[in-house]
């Protein structure tokens, strides 16, 4: 007996959330067309990002590279929105996955993936942590656990009004490991949208500290100038 929802896709076709064309079967969410055409960032070969840039002197990230452009034009950002802030946790999912598509792993030596806490009274609002699910969609493709191994000490006030020394220094001492570092040589940490990398220099920097190697994967890089 064919599945429900292929059944309601009849009376009911899905649209690609990025471009609104009906999807066709083996497609969900996104378009085959939309995914390989979405502006990919060339993953740098031995040389630094830019991305990486933002961690110097700051906190030690053993790579650091965003998978696309974040272009305000572009239909990126709509998606973004659709999985932080609409509730569309099925997006965030299957983002993870398209990122770990094309996620070029620089080391072979990586036992865990993980991603920024949210605060909890956050997390219960919105239902999720997009970024969590990020991670789980990434792993589905690539086979690397995911774990939570950070949370949140206090809330943080709003970043968006604060220069980007303050964000910094804000972000300094909010995050903890509570999770076994026994065995873990090195975790790729996963974000959503890279901009100042302020919250990701904390959370490495209490993974440094435990004596693990951290690299990050973001689905895209907006930098300041953006
Ligand atoms: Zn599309």
């Amino acid at each position: 007996m064919p599945k429900i929802s292929s059944f309601l896709s009849v009376f009911y076709p899905e649209n690609c959330k990025s471009c609104g064309d009906i999807l066709v079967r083996g497609e969900s969410l996104v378009c085959l067309h939309c995914e390989l055409n979405f502006g990919k960032n060339i993953q740098p070969n031995g040389n630094c990002s830019e991305i990486e840039q933002l961690f110097w002197g700051k906190a030690e990230i053993e790579s650091a590279v965003a998978i696309f452009q974040f272009l305000k034009k572009e239909n990126l950002q709509g998606l973004i929105h659709e999985f932080k802030y609409k509730g569309n946790v099925g997006l965030a999912l299957k983002m993870g996955g398209i990122v770990g598509h094309n996620y070029e792993f620089k080391s072979d030596d990586i036992d865990l993936i993980s991603f920024v806490p949210m605060h909890p009274r956050k997390e219960k609002t919105r239902g999720y942590n997009q970024a969590e699910k990020l991670a789980e969609g990434f792993s589905k493709v690539t086979g690397i656990k995911v774990a939570s191994i950070l949370f949140r000490v206090e809330n943080t006030t709003t970043q968006t009004k604060k220069d980007v020394f303050d964000r910094f220094e804000n972000m300094q001492n909010k995050f903890e490991v509570n999770h076994s570092m026994v065995g873990i040589r090195h975790i790729l940490l996963i974000d959503d949208v890279v901009t100042t990398g302020a919250t990701l220099t904390a959370c490495a920097k209490k993974i440094n500290e435990k004596g693990v190697k951290v690299s990050l994967v973001c689905l895209a890089y907006r930098g300041l100038g953006i």
